[in-house]
């Protein structure tokens, strides 16, 4: 039998419709044998997060806080020279840093990994001198060694004073420039709240992850997620030195000019 052209074109598109209208009608049957979505589906149960007390004020430590400085002695600090009673300066519920020849920097008897870190400091109202060499301190957020030796968080005065912008307040010393200026002026006090995300090592020493910091200063967001290239020093580039805990380390600088204080320190360990 010869069919027409036309005919064989209309009887191929009866076929391919009935193909179309067959797959929907599986499609639809499968679908209706899966349950449909619940909210539910993705409501989690565990972990239950452990409920932690919040202090009565941000400055204040929540209950799973090891506080590092009440207000009344140095008992978790001690000199980073040779490990002996930190001999910096308490009075009024504030520590003051002893800048004479010898004391130098103190840290933590503690050591930490990975940590929050609140702490608070205030430049003396009559602060002199000008660049590095105004109200100079720092927290180091693990103290590897004597002296300088990790990774510092550097504190100055950056209220009206230039200096080089990656040895600013706020900034992670010669690595990470702040990512804005939020000094308050000299004699008022600051915050610094800290996420520390130490670097990990392999067997051998070498580096496994770098370090990272994410930093609030007086609340706003200075720091946010920043990758260390290793530790912070004065001269030269940074590198990596293997360590698995330490101390944090607060500067005793150097320079001339008056001695800042410090208050409220306390620190959260987190995995
Ligand atoms: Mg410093």
């Amino acid at each position: 039998m010869h069919l027409p052209h036309t005919t064989l074109v209309a009887i191929a598109a009866v076929i391919a419709a009935t193909a179309v209208v067959s797959s929907h009608q599986t499609a639809g049957r499968q679908g209706a044998a899966q349950a449909a979505p619940k909210p539910a589906d993705t409501e989690v149960h565990t972990p239950v997060p452990a409920v932690v007390t919040p202090g009565a004020s941000d400055s204040a430590p929540p209950s799973d806080a090891i506080v590092l400085f009440n207000g009344k002695n140095l008992d978790e600090w001690v000199l980073t020279r040779d490990k002996s009673p930190a001999q910096w300066v308490v009075a009024d519920g504030v520590l003051t840093v002893n800048k004479a020849r010898g004391v130098g920097n103190i840290e933590t008897r503690r050591s930490f990994r990975n940590y929050q870190l609140h702490i608070e400091w205030r430049i003396p109202e009559r602060i002199t001198g000008s660049d590095q060499g105004r109200g100079n301190s720092g927290v180091f957020l693990a103290s590897t060694g004597p002296g300088d030796a990790g990774y510092e968080l550097q504190i100055l005065d950056s209220y009206n004073n230039a200096t080089y912008v990656n040895g600013q307040a706020g900034s992670i010393y010669k690595q990470g420039i702040p990512l804005v200026n939020p000094n308050r002026k000299p004699g008022e006090w600051q915050s610094y709240e800290v996420i520390w995300t130490a670097p990990t090592f392999g067997a051998d020493g070498s580096l496994k992850t770098p370090a990272y910091v994410t930093a609030f200063f007086n609340g706003v967001l200075i720091q946010n997620h920043f990758e260390l290239k290793g530790e912070t020093v004065f001269t030269g580039l940074p590198a990596y030195k293997a360590y698995d805990r330490a101390p944090i380390k607060l500067q005793s600088h150097g320079d001339p000019s008056e001695p800042i204080s410090f208050r409220n320190i306390w620190v959260r360990e987190l995995k």
